[in-house]
C-alpha cells in the first residue's frame, strides 16, 4: 500500500510546498510595491501609567492594506520582509515616520509623550543601524529620551557580545530599550539581568488566561517581582478585559496596554484622545 501511494504522496507534498512558496513570493512582490508606493502606514497604541490612567507612550505599529482593501497582518509580512532584507530600508522609514509623528504629537501640546518603535534583529544587526538611528533623531530633532526601541529575545541571534555592545550604544544615547513579548523566548530568565534594558513587556499570552488559570497569574506575579528586583519597569500588553486589568493592578503592574484602554489609532485620533484626557481632567 505504502509503495503504491508513495509517488502520489510525494507529488502532493511537493505540490503544496510549491503553492506556499509561490504565495510568499507573490506577497513579497506586492509588499515591495506597496512600500515603494508609500502605501504602508503607522498606527499608534497608547501605553498607560496606573493608577492615574495617564498615557505616557505610544507604540508605533505598521499597517499594510493591499489593493483588494484587506489588511495583511504584520506577523505575516514582517517575517517576509526580514527574509528578503526589505526590513532594513523599511525599518529606517518606520523609525523616521514614527519620530515625525511624535513631533506632531509634541507640537499638538503633549511634549512629554514618548514613542516606542519595534525593531527586528535583522534590522539591528545591519552595519548602518546606529548611524541611521542618529540621522533620524537629528533630522527630526527628537530628544533620544523620547524614543524607546522594542526588541525581542531573538536579538540574541547576533551573539551576546554584539548584542551588549549594540544595546549599550543605544542606551548611551539616552534611548530606552524594552524587551517585547517577554516570556515567549528561551533565554529570558537566564540572561535578562545582563541586558541594559529599561522595561519588560509581558507577552499577551500570559495576560489572556490571567482570569481563568491560576498558574498564569503566578507567572505574571513572578515576572513583576523579577522586574522589581532588577529595577526594571514592567508593562502588560494585550489587556482586553476589566478583570485582567483589576488582577494586574492587584499584582502590582503599573503599566498597561491593550484593547480595553485603547486600540491602535491613527495619528489624528490619538491626538484627539490626548486632548480628551486633558479635558476630562479639568
Ligand atoms: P508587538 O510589538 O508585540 O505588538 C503588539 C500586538 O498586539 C499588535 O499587533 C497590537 O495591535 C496587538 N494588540 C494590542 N492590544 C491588544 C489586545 O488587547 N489584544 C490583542 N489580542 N492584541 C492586542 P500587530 O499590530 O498585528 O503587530 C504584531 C507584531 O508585528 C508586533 O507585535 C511586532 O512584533 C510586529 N510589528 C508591528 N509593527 C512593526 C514594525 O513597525 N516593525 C517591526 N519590526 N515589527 C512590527
Ligand atoms: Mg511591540
Ligand atoms: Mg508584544
Ligand atoms: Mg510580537
Amino acid at each position: 500500500r505504502a509503495k503504491s501511494e508513495g509517488i502520489g504522496q510525494i507529488v502532493r507534498y511537493s505540490g503544496s510546498i510549491g503553492t506556499e512558496t509561490r504565495e510568499r513570493i507573490r506577497l513579497l512582490h506586492e509588499l515591495k510595491g506597496a512600500f515603494a508606493a508609500h502605501k504602508l502606514f503607522l498606527v499608534f497604541q497608547p501605553q498607560y501609567m496606573m493608577p492615574e490612567r495617564k498615557i505616557f507612550c505610544c507604540e508605533a505599529l505598521l499597517r499594510w492594506k493591499n489593493d483588494e482593501g484587506e489588511f495583511i497582518p504584520p506577523d505575516t509580512f514582517i517575517p517576509l520582509a526580514e527574509q528578503a532584507g526589505l526590513i532594513v530600508p523599511m525599518g529606517i522609514w518606520i523609525l523616521r515616520s514614527a519620530l515625525a509623528a511624535l513631533k506632531t504629537i509634541h507640537q499638538a501640546g503633549f511634549p512629554d509623550i514618548k514613542i516606542a518603535v519595534n525593531v527586528s534583529a535583522v534590522q539591528m544587526r545591519h552595519q548602518d543601524f546606529l548611524s541611521e538611528l542618529d540621522l533620524a533623531l537629528e533630522e527630526t530633532g527628537i530628544d533620544p529620551r523620547h524614543l524607546e526601541l522594542e526588541i525581542t529575545e531573538f536579538i540574541s541571534i547576533i551573539g551576546i557580545d554584539n548584542v551588549l555592545h549594540l544595546l549599550n550604544e543605544i542606551r548611551s544615547r539616552g534611548i530606552s530599550l524594552a524587551i517585547d513579548d517577554f516570556g515567549t523566548g528561551y533565554s529570558s530568565l537566564a540572561s535578562i539581568d545582563k541586558w541594559p534594558i529599561h522595561r519588560i513587556k509581558i507577552d499577551k499570552s500570559f495576560i489572556k488566561h490571567l482570569d481563568d488559570a491560576e498558574e498564569k497569574a503566578r507567572l505574571v506575579d513572578l515576572l513583576i517581582s523579577l522586574a522589581d528586583r532588577l529595577s526594571l519597569n514592567i508593562l502588560a500588553e494585550g489587556v482586553e478585559t476589566q478583570s485582567q486589568f483589576d488582577r494586574l493592578l492587584e499584582l502590582g503592574c503599573q503599566e498597561i496596554q491593550g484593547f480595553l484602554l485603547s486600540t491602535p489609532l491613527g495619528l489624528e485620533d490619538l491626538i484627539r484622545l490626548l486632548q480628551k484626557g486633558v479635558a476630562d481632567a479639568c
